[in-house]
């Protein structure tokens, strides 16, 4: 039986056994995969017949992983690689190249401001930093000739911004260029990036998808949904000479972009996810479902706690906040809003460090989105280089404390929050 459901694809979208095949998806440990003839081999390298070839292209556990996540996203393809990381910078150089430029929003992951502003910069893509809420116009202003991409998280780490998805998508195609979105805290159980105007989904698998707290990994997902043939994107819609001139976007439509992300950038930059790790995925997602609902009930219920509490100055959660979030989390997030939950303490840095030193239940890690509750005082911690000023300018003020709900009793994340506080 096909079915769409999501639920139903969580346990059943990807591996498909045969008669008498393991039930449970094998690990594919293996570097390479053996061929009868040389015929077979060469239609390979062409490109011309569908198979696995040598574990840093494909392997077939990944691709039961890269499966069940194309499925879960409503995506026409999906390409495992080693990292959250690996998945942004893929689909950049699958974009760009020097001389380009790509525009995002501020409010974004610090791993990816630091891959976007930093080493792309230095290598002569411009990033051009937008506020998440700017308006049409602003927008507009931002994009140039030599544009390639809009990029924006679905909700952001750890300032939890949502965009305006129709504006966005709106002024990616009137200007040519792919809406590209990181869903990492979204993840598809709680936002169809697809289904709102985005092109191409990344993710750190490394959260959500994982959760167990495992496994690092990412994947990109090809919505099939772009024209690659307006002009922009020569190396997709030009004859590819390190591969016999094969022109991705016609001869692999829809899929184009991933064919391409795969067997040109994974064969040249070797980041693909390891069997492994794909293995212990494919097995994450079956609960992705339910672990989102938890999470979503646990969050909503501490955002609500601290927004009555007389120690808290302010409480960042979408359904919360009286901004355009809580409109765009109605429209975007119908099914919750997952567990980050940001806060700022009464009394700065000093109190913060007292009320995490205070934390039982809720431990203090550099980790987000996964089953285990988690805290972090980011200006004391994953933002301590920064200074003041720099600190305040990315939103990140001294006071901010970030909070990962997870999937335990409601009731005992309460009381230790409760507890915590008190201690203040
Ligand atoms: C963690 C994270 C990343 C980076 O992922 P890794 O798997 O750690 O490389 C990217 N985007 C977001 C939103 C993240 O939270």
């Amino acid at each position: 039986m096909e079915s769409k459901t999501l639920e139903t694809l969580c346990i059943h979208g990807g591996y498909k056994p045969e008669s008498g095949e393991p039930f449970s998806l094998p690990i594919a440990q293996s570097t390479t995969y053996q061929y009868e003839t040389a015929q077979e081999l060469a239609e390979l390298f062409d490109l011309k017949a569908a198979g696995h070839l040598y574990s840093r292209i494909s392997n077939p556990t990944v691709a039961a992983f890269e499966t069940k996540i194309a499925a879960l996203d409503g995506g026409v393809a999906a390409v495992a690689v080693s990292s959250g990381q690996s998945a942004l910078m893929v689909t950049v150089l699958n974009l760009c190249q020097a001389g380009d430029s790509i525009v995002a929003s501020r409010s974004l992951y610090g791993g990816s401001l630091n891959l976007l502003q930093v080493t792309f910069q230095r290598l002569g893509i411009e990033v051009i930093l937008v506020d998440p809420k700017a308006s049409e116009e602003e927008l507009m202003a931002a994009m140039k000739d030599n544009t390639k991409m809009l990029f924006a998280e679905t909700i952001s780490n750890p300032l939890l911004h949502i965009v305006d998805f129709s504006l966005w998508n709106r002024v990616a195609e009137s200007r040519g260029v792919p809406f590209v979105v990181d869903n990492s805290l979204g993840t598809p159980v709680l936002c169809k990036p697809l289904e709102l105007g985005a092109h191409i989904v990344v993710y750190s698998a490394s959260k959500y998808i994982d959760g167990h707290r495992n496994c690092i990994g990412g994947v990109i997902v090809d919505g099939g949904n772009f024209p690659w043939d307006n002009g922009k994107f020569p190396q997709l819609s030009e004859p590819d000479e390190s591969y016999h001139g094969t022109t991705f976007c016609s001869d692999y439509a829809p899929m184009g972009f991933a064919i391409r992300a795969r067997t040109v950038l994974l064969r040249d930059l070797g980041c693909i996810m390891n069997p492994m790790n794909a293995f212990l995925l494919h097995t994450s997602l079956e609960t992705l479902h339910l672990r989102m609902a938890k999470h979503s009930e646990n969050g909503a219920a501490v955002a609500k706690l601290l927004a009555d509490h007389p120690k808290v100055s302010w409480v960042s959660y979408p359904e919360l906040m009286d901004s355009s979030e809580k409109s765009y989390a109605e429209k975007y997030f119908p099914h919750g809003c997952g567990g980050v939950v940001t806060f700022g303490i009464q009394g700065g840095k000093e109190s913060a460090e007292k009320f995490i030193g205070n934390l039982k239940l809720i431990s203090l890690v550099t980790h987000v989105a996964a089953n285990t509750s988690m805290a972090i005082h980011p200006a004391s911690t994953t933002h301590r280089q920064l200074s003041d000023e720099q600190l305040e300018s990315s939103g990140i003020g001294a006071d901010l404390i970030r909070l990962s709900i997870g999937i335990e009793s409601t009731g005992d994340i309460l009381e230790d929050i409760t507890q915590a506080l008190a201690q203040v």
